[in-house]
């Protein structure tokens, strides 16, 4: 969601002439996009500032955007005084304001809900993966969780102007579409006839256009895999063989804690069922460890679940205590120590089974989608519908954006891979 923000930003500053440069010194306008869902994140957004006021022109117009700006508000100013703007996630379509009155202060952090989406231009030329936000917000309320603060409540884009962005993007380059959402699967429109639209429908409309060769989505919430999303894996070839949908924890008594009443059993049958839908599909993951009153029993359930489920890639996280949330307040906090412990040993079995599926997958023939030249400009780097990383030798100038391509090696981090001709 991050990087869809930050380009749309770049989009919105390069339609009014502008260019981009990754030099602060040189920099006319210098804006950093946050995230706010771990401490660790906004304390480093401050470290940041503190060094850019700095380096920066003294004329230059400075600000932050996104969730930091939203948790911080007007104490933002009051901690690095220099700051220009000060802009929410729902609000960063105001930044031509502070543009065309730079002598001001600017401080926007309403949820404005959709309203974003209809104020910026559209960009001249969509990237290879096209990000298509269709649903800002989340209902679900994880006990955790600040984004229902920061981004507020679920809201979902009219369908029609969903497709007419997913056109767009077909239409100025994009290959892959990635429908995004804080609760994704949770899309849900209806109408002014009644009619109700589904993720479903979104991806059954974005695989009827030739230029589209693959399309995915995140973030899941697990009980809404409805049926209609499910079966579509198993209908929709253009649809990746992949879904990222987070568990957390192993735990039922941290599950209910956490504020995300599922049972176990149902997660698995999800799971189980998306398999027999679609026998090559693989889960990724988020985990939390350490979150209030976790056990070491507890934190054994967190294993068991990632082996039972045999995640291909996941991302673990120590729980971070986040204002404005209930866990927050909640007794029985984890030492840091202890935090630590179990995220190094939950890190060493997901990199184990990260390993054992990339090595599974040598001998295998994957279409994947290109990305570009790595450094050296020797070899070419290509994303598998599993979201690897495959590297190949770079055999002429005739790369193509789509690739079938053989997996000749494999590590933790990467894939290595022949092309196909
Ligand atoms: N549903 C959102 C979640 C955003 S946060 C989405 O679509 O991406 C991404 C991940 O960060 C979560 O799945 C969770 O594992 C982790 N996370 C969220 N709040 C956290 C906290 N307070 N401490 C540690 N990790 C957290």
């Amino acid at each position: 969601m991050n990087v869809y923000d930050g380009q749309r930003i770049a989009a919105m500053l390069t339609a009014r002439g502008m260019n981009q440069t990754n030099d602060v010194s040189k920099a006319d306008v210098i804006i950093l996009n946050t995230c706010a869902v771990r401490a660790k994140a906004t304390d480093k957004v401050f470290s940041a500032l503190g060094r850019i006021r700095n380096e920066k022109k003294p004329d230059a117009l400075f600000g932050i955007v996104g969730c930091v700006a939203r948790e911080a508000g007007a104490d933002a100013f009051r901690r690095i005084p220099e700051l220009n703007f000060v802009l929410g996630p729902q609000s960063y379509h105001k930044l031509p304001e502070i543009l065309d009155n730079p002598d001001t202060k600017l401080l926007n952090i309403d949820l404005g809900g959709l309203e974003k989406f209809d104020e910026l231009p559209q960009m001249e030329k969509s990237p290879a993966v096209a990000y298509i936000p269709i649903q800002e917000g989340c209902n679900h309320c994880c006990t955790y969780c600040i984004v229902p603060y920061t981004r507020g409540r679920e809201i979902s884009r009219p369908f029609e102007d969903v497709v007419k962005d997913v056109i767009h993007a077909s239409k100025t380059g994009a290959i892959e579409i990635c429908f995004l959402g804080q609760n994704v699967n949770g899309y849900k429109y209806t109408d002014k006839a009644g009619k109700i639209y589904r993720l479903s429908d979104l991806i059954k409309e974005a695989a009827k256009l030739d230029a589209i060769k693959r399309i995915r989505f995140t973030s899941s919430y697990p009980t809404e895999m409805t049926d209609d999303l499910i079966d579509i894996f198993g209908t929709e070839p253009k649809l990746l063989p992949f879904l990222n949908m987070p568990i957390q924890s192993g735990s039922q008594n941290v599950l209910t804690r956490m504020n995300r009443p599922y049972a176990l059993d149902l997660y698995i049958d999800i799971v189980d069922k998306l398999k027999r839908t679609r026998s090559d599909i693989q889960i990724s993951s988020d985990f939390i460890v350490g979150f209030p009153g976790e056990t070491d029993e507890d934190f054994e359930k967190t294993i068991d679940i990632a082996k039972r489920i045999k995640y291909i890639n996941s991302y673990s996280f120590k729980y971070s205590p986040r204002p404005h949330t209930a866990a927050a307040l909640m007794p029985n906090q984890i030492p840091e120590n202890i935090k630590a412990k179990r995220l190094a040993i939950l890190d060493s079995y997901l990199n184990e089974l990260q390993r054992d599926f990339n090595q599974s997958c040598i001998g295998k023939i994957l279409t994947c989608l290109y990305e570009g030249p790595d450094k050296t400009g020797k070899h070419l780097v290509y994303r598998t519908p599993y979201m690897q990383q495959c590297i190949t030798d770079a055999i002429d100038d005739n790369v193509s954006s789509i690739a079938k391509i053989e997996i000749t090696a494999a590590n933790k981090a990467s894939l290595r891979g022949k092309i196909l001709k």
